[in-house]
């Protein structure tokens, strides 16, 4: 009761400090902006509101509607966004974050630091929030990701970590980023590697199933089944580096949850085992096999690459791109056009498909944030419309990460939104025309950021 003469005390004098006419607004109401005038996509999938009005307090959404159904508080600040599109942050359901720097990319560059310029790059394209899947180690990365989201880094995108992954002796090298993973070669091993995630508060385990085209031999399905049983037993999730036919059915069969990557190929009888799997998705990462093939953003460099990249780092993947060999130009046109099928297949069979970009990736010079955009043409590109695309990016990506307050601009959620200068229903690379970008509902100094990623990257 004594707590309770002091709070109606400090609520008086603060109504006092606030009344009409009072110099000083209220705390309250100096934090409440009134959003203004945008064709508004709330990432739900339904047509965007145009001449839309939105109130943000307190880093949250707390009313969305059209202009002039929406009162602002008292000595709330209004932002007119008349002729702009905004839709919700966007979210990377699949990267490696911590180990790209410049030319290189290896365990010497994984600290703090760079996971943090990692993490201020998907803010400046947008991207609210990114998985890191299976290659972190040691305490450092949890830390991080609880002081981010704690509010400690402001224009930090949140750090989602699956820690170390479980992979097989024959997936793991020094230079791979799979030096962080936990060897697996028995079942106690599995469970026992499972359990030491288990306070971490991961929200996935990652695991690899792979015959890498042959070359080596796969993790087993003891294993495997293992690796399942027992992050379920735990209330976690399996997600899998897996991309062929016959072990993305047995995976299916032993209940996996998140397919990391899209599948190869795509027959019936997968088709069928979703359908009675209807909780397992599919992380999207067709940028690996797209940009084999498609790399018009590279010739001329799209702004965003120059202002965020190293010379030296564009002109690397312009040697590799576009591929000059005309038969292994056709061997990879091959191979794009047999995933998309398949992406169209899951896409028309209602699978649940979010967006993964392998951004930071081993195949070198995935420019972490671009790669996002990129990847929402691809899935353009694989059949999807734009509207099917920006739902994958947001909400259901949100859902597969079981990140409650991300994905929607809807009351409730966090104030997490792209401000952009055209509408990517009409075009989706109109994701690229980032006018602001806002993360808990504070705009993100971009010039700022942009001119710190040009430094951080020279010192490599
Ligand atoms: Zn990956």
């Amino acid at each position: 009761m004594r707590y309770l003469r002091w709070i109606v005390l400090v609520f008086l004098v603060l109504a006092m400090w606030s009344k009409p006419g009072a110099a000083q607004p209220s705390s309250t109401s100096q934090r409440a902006t009134l959003f203004e005038g945008a064709r508004l996509i709330t990432g739900d999938g339904r047509a965007p509101i145009e001449n839309a009005a939105f109130l943000v307090e307190n880093a949250r959404f707390t009313r969305v509607g059209r202009k002039g159904e929406i009162q602002a508080p008292a000595g709330a600040a209004r932002v007119d966004l008349t002729g702009k599109t905004v839709i919700p942050a966007l979210i990377d359901g699949h990267s490696h974050i911590g180990y790209m720097k410049n030319l290189t990319s290896g365990a010497q560059n994984y600290t703090r630091e760079n996971i943090l310029d990692h993490m201020r790059r998907f803010a400046y394209f947008g991207v609210a929030a990114s998985q890191s899947m299976g290659t972190d180690f040691g305490e450092m990365p949890f830390q991080l990701r609880d002081e981010i989201l704690a509010g400690k880094y402001p224009d930090a995108a949140r750090f989602l970590t699956a820690g170390r992954g479980l992979a097989p002796l024959s997936e793991i090298a020094s230079d791979n980023m799979r030096q962080a993973a936990f060897p697996v070669t028995t079942v106690a091993g599995a469970r026992a590697s499972v359990q030491e995630l288990v306070p971490r508060k991961v929200r996935l385990i990652k695991t690899w199933v792979d015959t890498r085209g042959g070359a080596v031999k796969p993790m087993s399905p003891e294993l495997y089944r293992a690796i399942i049983d027992e992050a379920h037993k735990n209330g976690l999730r399996v997600a899998v580096h897996a991309t062929e036919l016959e072990q993305a059915k047995d995976l299916l069969r032993a209940g996996i949850d998140v397919f990391a990557h899209m599948i190869s190929d795509v027959d019936d009888e997968l088709v069928a085992l979703f359908k009675q799997h209807p909780n397992t998705v599919v992380l999207s990462a067709l940028g690996g096999p797209r940009r084999a093939v498609y790399v018009p953003w590279l010739n001329p460099v799209h702004p965003l690459i120059i202002e965020t990249v190293l010379p030296e780092q564009i002109a690397r993947l312009q040697g590799r791109f576009p591929q000059r060999d005309a038969a292994q130009l056709a061997r990879s046109t091959a191979s794009w056009e047999r995933l998309a099928r398949g992406f169209a297949k899951l896409t028309a069979a209602g699978v649940k498909i979010g967006v993964g970009t392998d951004g930071g990736g081993q195949q070198g010079d995935q420019f972490l944030g671009w790669t996002m955009h990129t990847e929402l043409e691809n899935m353009v590109a694989a059949g999807m419309t734009p509207a099917q695309v920006i739902v994958a990016a947001t909400r259901t990506t949100a859902e597969i990460l079981e990140i409650d307050d991300l994905g929607m601009v809807a009351a409730g959620k966090s104030a997490d939104f792209v401000v952009l200068d055209a509408n990517p229903l009409d075009d989706i690379t109109n994701s690229r025309k980032i006018s602001q970008v806002y993360l808990r509902g504070v705009a993100i100094d971009r010039a700022k950021l942009r001119a710190g990623f040009m430094n951080a990257s020279a010192t490599n």
